[in-house]
């Protein structure tokens, strides 16, 4: 937000608390993310920095994990595997047939540095503690340092960026836990993992995988960091997580291990940071714009990792926010409804990918049916690329859920074992 405001000669500040570089979760993209860095002339450093290039996803099931697939549904692979390349649908405004795996330490700094040298005022080590809304412009109140003394700033508007530490969700009482996506997660790096071991091309080696576990709602990214490094971490339902009663690590180990090829092939690898998890966190947010405010990236939602969503919805609510930001300043009008082509923009795109998400949940299966079925392929692979803005009902999600409904109403259906414990109203999130 700071480099689209400055580049259209705003001022601006950002307030980060963190001193830069620092590691975060969060490092396979989409590639509507090309759009973003296109238009903050972001890309020739996005080159320079050798991020390793992602072409493609790979989804693999162990053989155990087969499942009845003669049903007159042509196209299922009977062991759940699958892969795309996003070459394989041109993406309006994207000229790359590639996206990238970043190392988040490295690519926040890159993107933090260059708002600032657009012209955005960085100030990092300041916490931002609490903004005071009024009749007139908002105060921003910040400290820095450990016990330092609280200061102000006014300001004509205020961008809530803050992540899942949903700074104004919290202060405003806009944030509602989601109650069907209880998930957790665990990961850590590795140096010499063979990336290769579920590959069935030798191109794949630097695609994500995501590798299906036969534990509930459980799967695990392997996501190249760098030539040799390997980001894996698992995520699982929290509940999963509690009833196992020994530590992260040892979960990682186990949950690792209900795929032996996987658990062998890491085992022979270094892991080079400690483990760290990432828990609770699923939630929306009542509005994500008010008067003098908006929410961008996970500040206003966060569902779920699955489909590498996150950086991408944080870096697009930025292109849509900051348009309605500069009408707002022309018009000296900072009232909620300036923002209201942003929040409805945003929202169909995080209903899209709760929908989507919902239904991988309720019935993997489904997921890698659709992928490998040529009628719905190109479908899917717009909502993985990252198109998820233009349409708010896009078709192929509506055939998902009647299939769904299929499976959940004849219980002789061969998948109907396979539902997973989500429930149907999950489709209809209230926000
Ligand atoms: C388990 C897991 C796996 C994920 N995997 C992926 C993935 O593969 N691909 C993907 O695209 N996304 C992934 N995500 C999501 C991704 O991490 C986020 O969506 C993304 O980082 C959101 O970016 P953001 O800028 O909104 O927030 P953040 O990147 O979290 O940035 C928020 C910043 O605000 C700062 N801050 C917070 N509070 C204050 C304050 N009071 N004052 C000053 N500064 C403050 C923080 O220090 C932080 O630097 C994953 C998430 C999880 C939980």
């Amino acid at each position: 937000m700071g480099a689209y405001l400055a580049k259209a000669g705003v001022s601006s500040v950002v307030f980060e608390r963190e001193l830069f570089p620092r590691p975060h979760v969060g490092e396979s993209l989409v590639p509507s993310s090309t759009r973003v860095f296109k238009d903050l002339d972001f890309l020739p450093q996005m080159e320079e920095a050798k991020f390793p290039h992602k072409f493609g996803a790979v989804w693999t099931a162990d053989d155990k994990q087969k499942v009845p697939y003669q049903l007159g549904w042509e196209g299922l692979a009977a062991d759940c595997h699958a892969d795309i390349r996003f070459d394989e649908r041109d993406q309006p405004g994207v000229d790359k047939n590639y996206t990238y795996h970043v190392d988040r330490g490295k690519f926040d700094l890159m993107l933090l540095q260059h708002a600032n040298k657009l012209g955005a005022a960085v100030y990092e080590g300041v916490r931002v503690s609490a903004v005071d809304f009024g009749p007139k412009e908002p105060v921003v109140r910040f400290t820095m340092g450990r016990n330092g003394k609280e200061m102000g700033v006014s300001a004509r508007m205020v961008v809530d960026a803050s992540g899942r530490n949903t700074f104004l969700g919290n202060q405003l009482k806009l944030k509602v836990q989601d109650t069907v996506f209880d998930q957790y997660a665990i990961h850590t790096w590795f140096n010499n993992y063979d990336r290769k071991v579920f590959s069935r091309e030798d191109d794949h080696r630097d695609y994500i995988f995501i590798h299906f576990l036969p534990i509930s709602n459980t799967w695990i990214w392997q996501i190249p960091i760098t030539n040799t490094v390997t980001s894996l971490g698992v995520v699982t339902q929290k509940k999963n997580f509690a009833k196992s009663k020994s530590d992260r690590e040892k979960f990682f180990w186990e949950s690792v291990a209900s795929r032996p090829r996987l658990g062998e092939t890491l085992r022979k690898a270094d892991r080079i940071r400690p483990f760290k998890d990432e828990g609770d966190y699923s939630y929306a947010m009542k509005q994500i714009c008010g008067d003098r405010f908006v929410m961008v990236g996970d500040a206003g939602r966060f569902v779920d990792p699955i489909f590498s969503t996150g950086v991408s919805i944080a870096l697009n609510s930025s292109r849509f926010a900051h348009k309605d930001i500069l009408a707002a300043l022309e018009t000296n009008d900072f009232s909620r409804q300036s923002f209201a082509t942003f929040e409805s923009t945003l929202r169909v795109g995080t209903k899209n990918w709760y929908d989507f998400i919902t239904v991988y949940y309720r019935l993997n299966v489904l997921f890698t049916y659709f992928i490998n079925d040529p009628k719905y392929r190109l479908d899917v692979l717009k909502l993985l690329q990252g198109d998820v803005y233009d349409d708010a009902a896009p078709p192929v999600l509506q055939k998902m859920r009647t299939m769904v409904a299929e499976v959940e109403q004849n219980q002789t259906h061969p998948w109907h074992k396979m539902l997973g414990d989500l429930t149907s109203n999950a489709f209809r999130p209230e926000f």
